[in-house]
């Protein structure tokens, strides 16, 4: 019976490989920070992690899962509506709703999850989901789960998205759904004019802030801090897999009633396990955190501007960022394959995309920083960076 599947499977990973496109993981033999070790036995500092505040194998929060352990168990063995809520689950979404301004919070296994369980419950076929061209995959997979119409803007176009609004007045209700960080580029969804667009065409406004929660924002509160729209946004998804200690764990936060409802009928929340007391422990931790100082923002702020000037100075082509990524243009996809691996032997840890993650032609390094980051760690980098960018014609 597997032998014509097989055959096919073969076949199709061949191709994938062929077309350069088949992804290979390498391995990681230490805790996941800025300077890490790989299979090889090498040290190398990690430019390429989601570990935005430094906060991946941070001492308070592994105190803080082990507590949570020690305390109320390993596992739930159970969804949430069943028997799978404790004190702790709820501590911790009223924390993420403090954290963002909002009035309530539901967590979920993933934001992977959250994405695909919020469009549904809410939507139906006489509705309109109006969506960013660059959304993230999960966003994608959400809105295909749901009945509503589906119009898609050009990335961050103000212009387009007024222009399919217009065409969405014939539907029930509207929202507008955009990544606050869009991943490749860096640069953040302008959240003043999205907001003025849904005033006016009367829609609801829902945010990804994956890569912008901790960042984004004088005291990492997201982009709604940065263009000081806090309260305004309904719908707020996010992940605990990033800044907020890269664990796992998902949450959509936002209008009370939008909460109640995705608690009744949200598939992933439903019907997926609930997330262990460590992971929720400290969850609850990394946001007191947060709320204690801003030494983390204002060092992962520090140490994306240092590096963006640093490497401007060094004659690098680079997109403007708004937020803790940072793309090195190269443009040539061979280049940017050539050129991560270049880097690698230099001890620096980064990965070049191409087509089709990116446009044609616009083929990059992304260079992502961290909190974790020390000033020689980056001089290592900028220099690392030089020496490779020199030899391989990029500069001059
Ligand atoms: C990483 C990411 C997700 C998925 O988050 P997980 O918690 O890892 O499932 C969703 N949306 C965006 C924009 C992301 O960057």
């Amino acid at each position: 019976m597997y032998g014509s599947i097989q055959k096919y499977l073969q076949e199709e990973i061949k191709s994938i490989r062929e077309a350069g496109l088949y992804k290979d993981e390498r391995i990681i033999t230490s805790p996941q920070e800025a300077e890490i070790k790989v299979s090889s036995g090498r040290s190398v500092l990690n430019f390429c992690a989601n570990n935005y505040l430094g906060l991946s194998n941070h001492p308070e929060l592994i105190a803080a899962a082990k507590e949570g352990m020690d305390t109320y168990g390993f596992g739930m063995s159970s969804v949430r509506f069943i028997c799978g809520t404790q004190d702790l689950h709820k501590e911790l979404e009223k924390k993420i709703a403090e954290f963002f301004g909002t009035e309530d919070t539901i967590l979920y296994a993933a934001c992977f999850d959250a994405n695909g369980g919020v469009f549904e419950p809410l939507l139906n076929s006489q509705d309109a989901i109006i969506s960013d061209s660059l959304n993230h995959a999960s966003i994608i997979d959400g809105v295909r789960l749901c009945k509503a119409q589906r119009y898609r803007y050009k990335n961050a176009d103000m212009h387009d998205l007024e222009e399919k609004l217009k065409e969405a007045m014939e539907q029930r209700f509207r929202i507008i759904v955009t990544d606050a960080v869009f991943s490749m580029d860096g640069n953040v969804a302008p959240m003043a004019e999205i907001i003025k667009l849904a005033e006016k065409y009367d829609a609801l406004v829902m945010i990804d802030e994956c890569h912008s929660a901790g960042v984004v924002g004088k005291t990492g509160r997201g982009v709604t801090e940065l263009f000081d729209v806090r309260g305004k946004v309904d719908i707020i998804t996010g992940t605990l897999g990033k800044a907020f200690g890269g664990a796992i764990g998902g949450f959509t936060t936002g209008k009370k009633e939008i909460v109640d409802m995705l608690r009744q009928r949200s598939r992933p929340y439903l019907f997926s396990n609930s997330l262990p007391p460590m992971i929720v422990k400290a969850g609850i931790r990394m946001i007191e955190m947060m709320s204690e100082t801003n030494d983390l923002q204002d060092a992962l702020h520090f140490n994306t501007d240092y590096f963006y000037k640093e490497m401007k100075k060094a004659g690098f082509d680079i997109k403007p960022t708004e937020s803790a990524i940072v793309p090195i243009m190269l443009y040539d996809a061979r280049l940017s394959q050539d050129f991560a691996a270049a880097l690698l032997k230099e001890g620096i840890y980064v990965i070049g995309f191409y087509f089709p993650v990116v446009p044609r032609g616009e083929a990059r390094i992304r260079v992502q920083l961290s909190t974790g980051h020390t000033k020689e760690h980056l001089d290592k980098a900028v220099a690392a960076f030089t020496k490779v960018g020199k030899e391989m014609g990029v500069l001059k």
